[in-house]
């Protein structure tokens, strides 16, 4: 079974993460994506928690066997390993991701012997320039980000406003 792990923030999922999710379980690519919602040091500030997102990413893929959803402390290649992947999925929107990417797969490689590589995505072309950090902007800015995420996260984001 050929198996992909995809790690991040996800915070929150945006379409952007969807149609890589999407690409990556295409028939006769993955048989299975497994979803990592890791702790990214260099990210502090958390618009949901690890809970929340793990609740949140199950029930948007509750009806797709292809993608499981976990979250861990571990390193993205030790949690590769301790799910079967053969790979690591990632994406990339433009420039600075590449370099970042590029940064991260050697290293990844390099952590984990050369078992583990990573391939790269590009969203869908009117996904390509969402990303977690713009959807947190525009919401904190009062403004619509309903298109750039799942009607379901948007939902949830609402909820959060009406409890702040
Ligand atoms: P991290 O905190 O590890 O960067 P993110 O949740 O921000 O995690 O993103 C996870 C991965 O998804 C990264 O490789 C990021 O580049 C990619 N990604 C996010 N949004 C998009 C998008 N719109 N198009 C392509 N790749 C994307």
């Amino acid at each position: 079974m050929a198996i992909v792990l995809y790690p991040g923030s996800f915070d929150p999922i945006t379409k952007g993460h969807m149609s890589i999710i999407k690409q990556a379980t295409a028939p006769k690519l993955f048989d299975k994506v497994v979803v990592a919602i890791l702790h990214n040091p260099n990210k502090k500030a958390c618009f949901f928690t690890i809970e929340e997102k793990l609740e949140m990413i199950k029930e948007l893929y509750k009806n797709n066997p292809k993608v499981e959803v976990i979250t861990s402390i571990k390193a993205a290649v030790d949690v590769a390993k301790e799910y079967n992947c053969q790979a690591i999925v990632r994406g990339i929107r433009g420039l600075s991701d590449l370099d970042e990417e590029k940064q991260l797969a050697s290293f990844n490689r390099d952590l984990s012997r050369g078992k583990i590589n990573t391939l790269c995505f590009f969203a869908e072309d009117r996904y390509q320039n969402y990303s977690s950090t713009a959807v947190r902007e525009v919401y904190s800015l009062g403004k619509n980000y309903s298109k750039y995420v799942d009607p379901f996260i948007a939902q949830k984001m609402r909820d959060r406003r009406r409890n702040i």
